[in-house]
């Protein structure tokens, strides 16, 4: 105990002075409004990206199932918590993405790391971006493959080491669809050219694509004008612009069959609450077919991005509702946090492990509950910021014109 006592202290001793001391806080979001500790504030915290989570339709969906079916599924989808909200929802998930079938897992971080390790097997390699979820990076450690990690959206990396990587088995490219914490999109379509041309099978995480991005929100394969087909598997979460929580998998039947006996984060784990199942159903169908919330939320974002790049921040180049300011070290990240804090705006700090060293940034988050009133006050604070910080480093290393 004394072993595991002081090196527990050692350790929160040194995240505390190198200011990467995470803490929990009480937090009611609304929309745009958040109650952060109890007090007031506007954020850009939230992945609600289409503002349906307080939706009318979606809380009534999730009170109706939870007085049907009750509050919890009970057990395991195999024993016995496969309730009609789930069935129901993975079919209209399939049919959403144009693919056979899909399977609905406990959170977006089970969904990674239960289809990857029940996909690869020892004699296979797997190709993953080096910026890829921790999900991700998780579910290959989970797997006796060999993992070889290409630069960021690299493809003539990515070719590199797939021509030089020998294999005895099945070759898997594994990558964010949208980077949760950069923002922008990987090269699907030509990614997809390299991934085949070694039939390396694609598997793509579209859990901030998903509902935001696609004619009918269906995602980034949409959004690029892929079709679904049987070398890839998309990964889509709930629990961001479906505005309730769980994840899901979809492909070809074969695969999903396999998934429910192999997928051991599926398998030992209790199926998702049907209040839950229908809150998704509802947010879907309203995802699909109110696409001025995408359009809202995609035109903020890109004021908000041109905004912050006009008043001389270093902001990440992108087209999603993840809009990154990177500013450097721990310290600056947080003050600067802080004072926008202060001044009533939640805006979080990024930083290590979430980003590489010294990249620490500001992730500001748009959702179509925001309004331009909302993007015009947080450009206002990143001004008043420049007045406050007239500091040298953004100056020197921030201004990029
Ligand atoms: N994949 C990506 C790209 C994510 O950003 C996240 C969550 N931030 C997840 C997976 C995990 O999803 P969940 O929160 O539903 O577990």
């Amino acid at each position: 105990m004394k072993v595991l006592k002081n090196r527990i202290q050692r350790e929160l001793a040194l995240l505390r002075e190198i200011r990467r001391e995470r803490s929990l806080r009480s937090s009611v979001v609304q929309g745009a409004r958040m109650w952060l500790d109890g007090r007031e504030v506007l954020h850009f915290a939230s992945n609600d990206y289409l503002g349906l989570s307080f939706e009318p339709g979606v809380r009534e969906a999730a009170q109706a199932a939870s007085i049907r079916y009750g509050g919890g599924a009970t057990g395991s989808r195999l024993i016995s918590g496969n309730h009609p909200e789930l069935v129901m929802l993975e079919a209209e998930l399939a049919s959403w993405h144009d693919a056979e079938a899909s399977l609905v897992f406990s959170s977006g971080y089970a969904a990674n790391v239960g289809v990857i390790s029940a996909l690869a097997q020892p004699e296979d390699v797997i190709f993953s971006d080096e910026l890829n979820h921790a999900s991700i990076i998780d579910g290959c450690r989970m797997t006796r493959s060999k993992v070889v990690v290409y630069r960021h959206a690299d493809l003539e990396h990515l070719y590199r080491l797939l021509r030089k990587t020998r294999c005895q088995g099945q070759r898997f490219v594994v990558t964010d669809a949208v980077f949760s914490m950069d923002g922008d999109i990987a090269p699907i379509g030509d990614l997809l050219g390299v991934a085949r041309s070694f039939e390396a099978i694609t598997v793509l995480d579209d859990a901030h694509g998903v509902g935001v991005l696609g004619t009918r929100g269906a995602g980034t394969l949409e959004a690029l004008g892929i079709p679904f087909a049987d070398d890839i598997v998309v990964i889509g979460t709930l629990s961001k612009a479906l505005a309730a929580q769980g994840a899901y998998v979809v492909g070809r039947r074969i695969l999903i069959d396999y998934l429910v006996n192999r997928a051991r984060s599926f398998i030992f784990s209790t199926g998702l609450a049907p209040s839950c199942a229908a809150a998704a159903r509802k947010a879907r169908k309203i995802a699909e077919h109110e696409a001025w919330r995408r359009e809202k939320v995609l035109s903020l974002s890109a004021a908000l991005r041109a905004g912050i790049r006009k008043l001389g921040y270093l902001v990440l180049d992108g087209s999603t509702t993840i809009v990154p300011v990177v500013v450097g070290d721990e310290h600056s990240v947080m003050e600067m946090s802080d004072f926008f804090l202060e001044n009533g705006v939640y805006v979080p700090a990024i930083r290590p492990p979430s980003v590489p060293e010294g990249q620490c940034r500001l992730r500001l988050c748009v959702t179509a509950a925001h309004e331009m009133s909302d993007i015009e006050r947080v450009l206002t604070m990143f001004g008043e910021w420049k007045q406050v910080a007239h500091s040298d480093y953004l100056v020197t290393s921030l201004v990029t014109g």
